[in-house]
């Protein structure tokens, strides 16, 4: 499991809310290639608040060439880093909930190029600050992560705050719902290409879009996730599986689909 900002999640609620005013994030982290921010920078602003309007009541209609990775009903395109059945929780038949300390899940299916969506939804009860807040994330290739946090009125560093390309980049403005209301991502992501040697022939794009807002638009990734280190690619297939991430905190997803894209037409 992935523990993304678990300890900068920390921080802030140890030295208070003076402290989330004057910016929360690090001074000692190494800077980002191109970029004249460091990897979770302190200083780097948060992007500016849009209103997206209200959660949907009803999921998302699904497209009839989607592959449905989860409708409510069932886990079973799902499965643990180690083999095992996904042992989240289902809920009232629409929706599955990060079952803390379960881990990680992602879908026994491989995927290259995709078009994906999910709705998710942080909780009602707000419980820590920071990276501490309903955090999870989207991970392509299990390793190239879109961020989930509530980020409605909580403070954190730019790069680490909801739809961030986690320790890369913000997102282009801050699409965020309250805690309790469906929100949507609407992502394309472009996998990188390598070759023979390992090297990197082309780098992977991102394309976001948070409750229909755009945060990304065909975003070079610098490498994979980390944290508090610069994100570096290691080769890897042509898939790879798409996976939710167990950070502790119950945030739950309904309605996941992806569309296959078939980069060569
Ligand atoms: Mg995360």
């Amino acid at each position: 499991m992935l523990k993304c900002g678990f300890l900068a999640g920390l921080v802030p609620a140890l030295m208070g809310s003076m402290a989330l005013a004057q910016g929360v994030g690090y001074t000692d982290t190494p800077k980002l290639p191109g970029q004249e921010w460091r990897v979770h920078d302190k200083n780097r602003p948060n992007p500016p608040v849009v209103d997206a309007g209200p959660g949907l009541k009803e999921a998302m209609p699904v497209p009839a060439d989607a592959t449905v990775l989860f409708d409510g009903t069932s886990l079973s395109a799902w499965q643990h880093g180690d083999g095992k059945d996904a042992g989240w929780s289902l809920v009232d038949g629409v929706a599955m909930e990060v079952k803390r300390g379960t881990g990680d899940i992602q879908t026994r299916e491989h995927f290259g190029d995709v078009q994906l969506h999910i709705e998710w939804m942080t909780p009602t009860v707000i419980e820590g600050e920071g990276q501490g807040r309903a955090n999870s994330g989207v991970f392509f290739f299990g390793r190239y992560e879109v961020q989930i946090l509530d980020s409605h009125e909580n403070v954190t560093y730019a790069d680490g705050q909801a739809g961030s390309l986690y320790g890369q980049y913000p997102p282009l403005v801050n699409a965020s719902r309250k805690p309790g209301e469906w929100q949507t991502f609407d992502i394309v992501f472009i996998a990188p290409r390598f070759g023979e040697d390992g090297s990197v022939k082309s780098p992977a794009y991102v394309t976001v879009f948070h409750n229909g807002i755009l945060l990304h638009h065909h975003r070079e990734m610098i490498g994979a996730t980390a944290h508090r280190a610069v994100g570096a690619y290691s080769a890897h297939g042509e898939k790879g599986p798409i996976k939710l991430q167990d950070h502790g905190n119950p945030v739950r997803f309904r309605n996941v689909w992806v569309r296959e894209i078939d980069s060569s037409r």
